[in-house]
């Protein structure tokens, strides 16, 4: 380690000086305005660190091949947090299965059976995700209520890790189908661990060992067949054994060691985004890193909030939001697109640098497909 200009530092690590002024804008605690130039000397050991690490995690987004979260990694996640800070995070859950299989029946059993110790019962808004607590547990899990499918793609486009297990809804009276098929693909390509829900066991036509047949046919590996998956029968429309399939859930999520770092800089996926008529523009953040509390500055691509006040989909104000809880924001200047990063950075000042910075990359990126464009179209003419 020397002093190096941030050209030097640049060259040494094969990128151009661009990325170095990027990084700085994440670096905390340090004054990094005195590097502005091609040829300031960076004289601080820690900043010249912090920059080779973050380059270190921006060379392994790209060994992902990852070309989106490429093209917007001015914004870093933070490098992984000491061990000794994770705590326990309630697991986040999406619910998948063939159209008809009573997906948002369950969705819905689940949320009121969940509400059963509110005054006022039904008068949920619907914010993209809800909590519930099992009883006599500290217990919680997070639904996403957003159609798995689009949960998943936001997934992939993002390398981000939404979701951290799926409920495979699979009607005991159809078994198997096109969709049940996809959602396992899905799962599998993702490396996200199913749970199998046989669902519309009341129904006098139900065949859970039918359904069973079908799931090992179609690669689900289910315990009593000496897999690793676990299977839960249960009725949307009567509430049977969702108690279960809740414990099933959470063993699932023992076995995953869940953990966050509840300090921090907050790190978040935006999960929906809408506009309200009294309220503003609103969006649904799922909290991944860091506790969430008002007044914080949050950007998410080229939008940005400070944070004017947290609610849950039962419209409860709330205080803060720690990793895993999905909680809706209002405070947004431009609404953020779902499936977009967010990040928490210091101060209004810095807000306003990451998104000059983001919108120079999408101009300089915005130019070079037009050159492209025309070198394309001059080839075909000749
Ligand atoms: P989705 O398309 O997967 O969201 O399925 P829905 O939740 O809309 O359910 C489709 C139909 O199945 C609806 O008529 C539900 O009332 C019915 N249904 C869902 N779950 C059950 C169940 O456990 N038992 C019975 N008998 N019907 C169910
Ligand atoms: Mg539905």
């Amino acid at each position: 380690w020397q002093n190096m200009t941030v050209q030097q530092l640049a060259d040494s690590m094969g990128k151009d000086t661009d990325h170095v002024f990027e990084c700085m804008l994440y670096i905390k605690g340090h004054n990094t305005d005195k590097y502005e130039e091609e040829d300031s000397i960076i004289d601080n050991i820690e900043v010249t660190k912090e920059i080779v690490n973050k380059t270190g995690l921006r060379f392994k987004f790209e060994e992902q091949g990852n070309k989106e979260a490429e093209q917007d990694m001015d914004a870093y996640p933070r490098p992984p947090a000491d061990p000794s800070l994770l705590v326990k995070r309630p697991p986040v859950v999406t619910i998948m299965g063939h159209v008809d299989h009573g997906k948002t029946t369950l969705l819905d059993s689940l949320r009121s059976s969940n509400v059963v110790d509110s005054e006022f019962g039904g008068i949920t808004q619907h914010i993209g995700a809800f909590s519930v607590h099992l009883p006599d547990t500290n217990e919680r899990i997070t639904f996403i209520d957003t159609p798995g499918h689009a949960a998943f793609s936001t997934m992939r486009s993002r390398g981000a890790h939404v979701t951290d297990m799926v409920v495979l809804v699979v009607a005991a009276d159809d078994g198997v189908m096109e969709q049940t098929k996809e959602s396992i693909k899905y799962c599998n390509q993702a490396g996200v661990p199913i749970i199998v829900a046989i669902n519309k066991v009341d129904k006098q036509e139900a065949d859970v060992a039918r359904a069973k047949q079908d799931l090992l046919v179609a690669g689900v590996h289910l315990e009593e067949f000496g897999g690793e998956i676990q299977a839960v029968e249960v009725s949307a429309k009567t509430g049977f054994n969702l108690i279960a399939l809740q414990e099933a859930i959470i063993a699932q999520a023992d076995i995953l060691d869940l953990k966050s770092d509840v300090t921090g800089p907050v790190e978040a996926v935006v999960l929906e985004s809408s506009t309200h008529a009294g309220r503003g523009k609103l969006s649904t953040a799922l909290i991944q890193m860091g506790t969430l509390r008002k007044g914080m500055y949050l950007v998410a691509g080229t939008a940005w909030a400070k944070v004017r006040g947290m609610f849950t989909e039962r419209g409860d104000t709330v205080q803060e939001a720690p990793p895993g809880d999905a909680v809706e924001i209002i405070g947004w200047r431009e609404l953020p697109s779902a499936g977009s990063q967010i990040l928490q950075v210091d101060s209004e000042n810095r807000v306003k640098e990451v998104i000059a910075w983001r919108k120079k990359q999408q101009e300089k990126l915005k130019s070079k497909q037009d050159i492209a464009e025309i070198q394309k179209k001059e080839s075909e003419h000749q």
